[in-house]
């Protein structure tokens, strides 16, 4: 599933390619589920507008649109487990699961494709989808984020309505790097440990953009290529394997349905 360093690389890529266009005409597939406005608005939203701005809001992508030089709707792209948004030429193969093809004054196409169908697509005039930007935010506002917090940590990192845009995978890293245990209630974590899990999300999110995003699953770029070098990761996934500080087993274990890789030995 894309998180927010895959969503930022998105976001770049789409930012370079698209910025100033105009969206000509737009075709919507008989398929519903990815449309969280009717495709009767979406259509008439983006027809005739020019991409003002391409934003990242946690993990979704706000395209501002405009017409003329009035700010218009916003175009909201949620890519859900395997959705892609990617910039095409015209006579690229249409990719099956194909649900929204947005035709550009320069010629080219934007293309949403999401075999799976947990992406979301949206038009609005006013987005706030809660939480705080991981990234945007100071230790003086992340500290009392977690303070009365009887959930475990990872639970708490996941929550949406907290931090945005942190997902399953940077979560655990982040734990890792901040010897904190995923169970652990956030409550229980002292100043120092939070401070430490601070500086561990920035640091995780910040490497992960620097390598444009984790390549895991479906997930490619805005320009459609795959294999994007992939964050090394120290624990996600790691399960069995030896801890590359102190060569303990990873463990793995269920929080709130959620896979959580640690390890034992090192996380407290
Ligand atoms: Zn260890």
């Amino acid at each position: 599933m894309p998180e927010l360093p895959e969503v930022e690389t998105v976001v770049r890529g789409l930012r370079a390619a698209v910025i100033g266009d105009t969206i000509e005409s737009v075709w919507i597939g008989s398929r519903h589920q990815p449309l969280k406005s009717p495709a009767a608005e979406i259509v008439p939203a983006l027809e005739g507008a020019t991409i003002a701005a391409v934003r990242r809001m946690g993990k979704h992508i706000v395209i501002d649109l405009s017409i003329g030089d009035h700010p218009a709707a916003h175009f909201i792209v949620h890519l859900g487990m395997t959705g892609q948004l990617v910039v095409s030429r015209p006579e690229a193969d249409t990719p099956k699961h194909t649900h929204l093809i947005a035709k550009l004054a320069s010629g080219r196409e934007l293309r949403f494709t999401d075999p799976r169908m947990f992406g979301k697509l949206a038009v609005t005039h006013e987005f706030d989808p809660g939480g705080i930007e991981p990234l945007d935010l100071t230790l003086e506002q992340f500290v009392p984020l977690f303070r009365r917090r009887k959930t475990p940590i990872k639970s708490a990192l996941l929550n949406q309505q907290l931090l945005r845009g942190v997902g399953n995978i940077y979560a655990d890293e982040a734990l890792y790097r901040a010897g904190i245990r995923p169970r652990r209630r956030a409550s229980s974590l002292t100043h120092a440990e939070l401070q430490k899990l601070y500086q561990a999300v920035q640091q995780v999110l910040h490497e992960a953009i620097a390598a444009g995003g984790s390549s895991v699953s479906d997930y490619v770029g805005a320009t459609g290529e795959p294999g994007f070098f992939q964050l090394q990761h120290r624990v996600y996934g790691r399960e069995g394997e030896r801890c590359l500080r102190c060569k303990t087993a990873v463990k793995r274990i269920v929080i709130s349905g959620r896979s959580s890789h640690y390890c034992p030995k090192c996380q407290k």
